[in-house]
């Protein structure tokens, strides 16, 4: 039987590659997009059937613990328990902690990091019981080594990696294994629109010299997702062209 998979934040730069790629190694993939995305996610779709792989999209906010509980729900009828959770919906709110608002902090903690327990927690008890389980949370670089105007995000993305390791123990004796994936600069629609200048900047930073692409992102998920995995539990798997090694 083909595993159920859930990604959030399914319809964006990085999440697409990693429906596509799970799609193409035989999961059931339902995708989660934000509940202003629906129009998009429409085309998004159409896109995705146009390269032969039909993947559901339910709208949930994932800041919303209720909306994930819905949206949970829904998936449990129509698809079955989920198998294997990635935590990707993210945002950023960029400011010098001077210029820094209570509620753009609130903003990125709340889908950054709440967003992962209102869904992760959804799933967790289902995944125990099944005897099951993958769960890969999507974080950053940044949140290995901070970033100028990036308090909240880097906040958020660091508690991600506290977040893993306490449940990689809870999980470890029941085959639930959880485990963080750091992205280093991605080519998303975000990067590719920066100034060049300042794309080139950050490029001569970068060891191997280049930005990474999606798919290598997907790469590192799908390894994690899968039973080859089995052992890897609690661990971070850094995906930055050499730009932080720790
Ligand atoms: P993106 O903006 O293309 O995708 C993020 C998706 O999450 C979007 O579709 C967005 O609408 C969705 N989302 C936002 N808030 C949501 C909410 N409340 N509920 C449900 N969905 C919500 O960005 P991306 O570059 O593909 O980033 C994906 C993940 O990778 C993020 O967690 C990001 O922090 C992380 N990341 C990205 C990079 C990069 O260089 N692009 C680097 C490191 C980490």
């Amino acid at each position: 039987m083909a595993r159920i998979a859930l990604l959030t934040g399914g319809i964006g730069g990085i999440g697409t590659a990693i429906c596509v790629r799970l799609a193409r190694s035989g999961h059931t993939l339902v995708a989660n997009c934000h509940p202003s995305e629906i129009a998009t996610a429409e085309s998004w779709q159409q896109a995705r059937a146009a390269e032969g792989l039909m993947i559901p999209v339910i709208a949930a906010d994932v800041a919303s613990f209720a909306d994930c509980a819905r949206m949970v729900r829904e998936i449990d009828e129509r698809f079955g328990p989920v198998d294997v959770l990635v935590n990707c919906a993210g945002i950023t709110r960029d400011k010098t902690f001077k210029k820094m608002e209570p509620a753009q902090w609130e903003a990125v903690i709340d889908v950054n990091l709440n967003g992962v327990f209102n869904v992760t927690r959804q799933v967790w008890e289902g995944m125990l019981e099944r005897g099951f389980g993958r769960i890969i949370n999507i974080s950053s670089v940044n949140g290995q080594r901070g970033q100028f105007g990036q308090a909240d995000y880097s906040a958020a993305k660091a508690s991600m990696q506290g977040f893993t390791m306490s449940l990689a123990q809870e999980g470890a004796a029941k085959g639930v294994t959880v485990n963080t994936v750091s992205p280093g600069y991605i080519e998303t629609a975000m990067t590719l629109a920066m100034d060049e200048g300042i794309r080139n900047s950050i490029i001569s930073g970068i060891p191997m010299r280049r930005m990474g692409r999606p798919e290598e992102v997907a790469a590192a998920v799908a390894f994690l997702a899968s039973d080859e995995s089995a052992y890897i539990t609690g661990a971070n798997i850094q995906v930055n062209g050499g730009l932080f090694m720790h």
